[in-house]
């Protein structure tokens, strides 16, 4: 494990969330594709299930992109206080369903859309302190810009789950068999 688990899991989670506005197209236009998305990251608390609780995290989106492709350090770090400072983040360790102790840095009456930036901004803190803000990647394929978190061991991770790195060994291999054939 290259992060404690919550923060994996956080990490796995806005980098989903990230890509709802993906490339191929936006997966995160109805409350019913909320409900889906917060189903499958189990996250808990309150919801309001409103216009303005979609449009919230839709735009949160966009932030926790400027954040995961931030060449500096710097900006990472005041974009990350920054969510912290506006949501009152006020760290404690909890325990609920299935999880283990772990960070919950808001309470579950605060908006779906402040829990989740906070939820990501804390994780970005162990990234920062770890120095490890070089496994916040973009995918490598060309046509491609989802993220993707690399938490393998030897950071060898280059492409993103949506399938794109046997698309390019497959595009690559056409392009090999072409040559040879000239
Ligand atoms: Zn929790
Ligand atoms: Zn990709």
């Amino acid at each position: 494990m290259v992060f404690a688990h919550d923060t994996e899991t956080a990490l796995l989670t806005a980098a989903a969330l990230v890509n709802t506005a993906a490339t191929a197209g936006d997966t995160l236009t109805t409350s019913a594709e909320l409900d889906a998305f917060v189903r499958r990251w189990e996250f808990t608390g309150s919801r309001t299930r409103d216009r303005a609780e979609l449009q919230a995290v839709r735009d949160l989106r966009a932030a926790l992109r400027r954040l995961w492709t931030c060449q500096d350090d710097e900006e990472v770090v005041a974009g990350v206080n920054a969510l912290l400072r506006e949501a009152h983040a006020l760290p404690q360790l909890v325990r609920h369903d299935h999880w283990g102790w772990h960070l919950h840095a808001t309470s579950p009456d605060q908006p779906l859309a402040t829990r989740m930036a906070v939820e990501a901004a804390m994780a970005l803190v162990d990234v920062v302190r770890s120095d490890e803000l070089d496994r916040l990647r973009v995918c490598d394929a060309d046509d491609c810009s989802d993220v993707l978190v690399d938490l393998s061991k030897n950071r060898s991770r280059r492409y993103c789950d949506a399938g794109c790195g046997n698309r390019v060994n497959v595009a690559a291999y056409r392009a090999r068999r072409a040559g040879a054939a000239v």
